[in-house]
């Protein structure tokens, strides 16, 4: 087996792994070190917690020469702010012996420090898109010398909800940089855009994207609904010792609330819940207490817990199968990281079961059905998405999930076609002179 000897790296990286008792280098360490090191641009596949995070940071460390030039070199752009922290955190750690600035940025917290911070200097930025823009617009963050960017968990970065963010990002990068990408799963679609946004990037695939990890043992359960499966997470979660670290993923942060309303009253102080509605410190501090261990649930949706690392989590439930089969691969892979091993639960409903059968197909793998334990209540209330469609109102204005909106499908009558251009003697002035007329002088407030 290979050592970090063997990668030939700096000594004092070398300290920082026997500080931190790594021994040997997981194979997308391995593999990415040398391939980073020699400026291509790469794309890294591997299962999650295999160590992604020192597969990029060790080379990029490594030739990391000593500066007193302010303005950042490497720039790891990352989708949440738990996640920047982190990564950030890890960063310093290995770094120890180094004399290396890094600085986290991200939204949610005063960007006066933020900005305070980055005019003392800085070598590394980790941070999310959204602050980091904000910071480039106001002149603060300066890209000139960048000169390798890591986009971690890339799939969900290109995803349409950061893409946009993104682009105005790489627009101000200089175009002759290093690109390196990381995720644990790979979609066709990223993989085209990859191929659209960055020249030739080589691809070190440890796994096919979607293999999970053997080290996380999966089973099911077929629920009946929405509040069944609060009743059999209350069932299951009254076992203390056999669930004694619980990470639950909920699709959406309404019915997070709602499962959280449903078990408060029994588990209140070993509950926390994170989702984008709530304030940065009470998202920091309360996966914090989970991860050392003041509580022992944690509801979670599911960007919110992508990529992040906790302490040995026991059981990763997954309240709802995921729409998408790669988020399923995601939530699992909370648990069962660095070779420890960790289960996994997931809830089906009936209406969900083809939902599964996409995951089983993407993992090539089924997952072993439990039988729904005798005594837990089967509830007959419904939640709004679960009743029956023929007699809920649906309001047109709304894009439900899964609906698809798109053009009439007839065409507008000739009278319907006109647009409101204002009266006509508006538009005779206007034509006149030239210039739009307003009524009376816009004030500035
Ligand atoms: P990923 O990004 O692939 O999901 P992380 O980078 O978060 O995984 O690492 C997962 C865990 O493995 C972390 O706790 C990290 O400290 C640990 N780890 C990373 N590299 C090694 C190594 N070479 N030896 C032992 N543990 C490691
Ligand atoms: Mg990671």
């Amino acid at each position: 087996m290979i050592t970090f000897q063997n990668l030939a790296i700096s000594n004092p990286l070398y300290n920082a792994m026997e500080d931190l008792g790594f021994k040997n280098p997981t194979p997308i360490q391995e593999r990415a070190f040398p391939i980073i090191r020699s400026g291509k641009n790469v794309i890294g596949i591997s299962q999650t917690g295999t160590g992604k995070t020192l597969a990029f940071s060790l080379p990029i460390l490594q030739d990391l020469k000593y500066s007193t030039q302010d303005t950042p070199r490497v720039l790891i752009l990352v989708p949440t702010r738990e996640l920047a922290v982190q990564i950030a955190d890890q960063i310093e750690l290995y770094a120890k012996y180094m004399t290396v600035r890094v600085l986290k940025i991200y939204g949610g917290t005063n960007i006066n420090s933020q900005k305070k911070a980055i005019l003392s200097g800085c070598d590394i930025i980790v941070g999310t898109p959204g602050r980091l823009y904000d910071l480039i617009a106001h002149g603060t963050l300066k890209l000139k010398s960048v000169s390798k960017l890591v986009i971690d968990e890339v799939d969900v970065m290109l995803d349409l909800g950061f893409r946009f963010q993104l682009n105005n990002i790489f627009e101000l990068l200089p175009s002759k940089r290093q690109n390196i990408m990381f995720s644990a799963t790979m979609t066709k679609e990223i993989k085209a855009l990859i191929q659209d946004f960055f020249i030739a990037p080589e691809e070190i695939s440890i796994a096919i994207s979607g293999t999970p990890l053997d080290n996380i043992k999966q089973y099911t359960y077929s629920v009946k609904n929405f509040y069944t499966k609060v009743n059999l997470l209350s069932h299951l979660l009254q076992d203390k010792e056999e669930f004694s670290k619980v990470l639950i993923f909920i699709d959406g942060k309404r019915n997070a609330d709602r499962v959280f309303e449903k078990l408060e009253a029994e588990f209140g102080d070993e509950l926390g819940i994170i989702h984008s509605n709530k304030s940065q410190n009470f998202r920091l501090n309360t996966i914090e207490r989970f991860d050392n261990d003041k509580i022992r649930i944690l509801l979670s949706t599911d960007i919110m817990a992508r990529g992040l690392d906790l302490e040995k989590i026991s059981h990763v439930i997954c309240f709802d199968v995921p729409e998408y089969p790669e988020n399923y691969i995601h939530r699992i892979g909370r648990t069962g990281r660095a070779e420890h091993v960790g289960k996994s639960i997931l809830l089906c409903a009936e209406y969900e079961t083809e939902a599964r059968l996409m995951i089983e197909k993407l993992m090539d793998k089924s997952i072993d059905e439990i039988e729904f334990p005798e005594g837990v209540e089967i509830s007959k209330q419904l939640t709004p998405a679960e009743r029956p469609v023929d007699y809920v109102y649906k309001n047109q204005n709304r894009n439900t999930k899964g609906a698809e909106s798109g053009a009439a499908f007839h065409e507008k009558k000739d009278k319907n076609k006109k647009t409101n251009q204002g009266g006509s003697y508006r538009r005779e002035l206007a034509a006149k002179y030239k210039k739009p007329k307003t009524r009376g002088g816009k004030k500035k407030k």
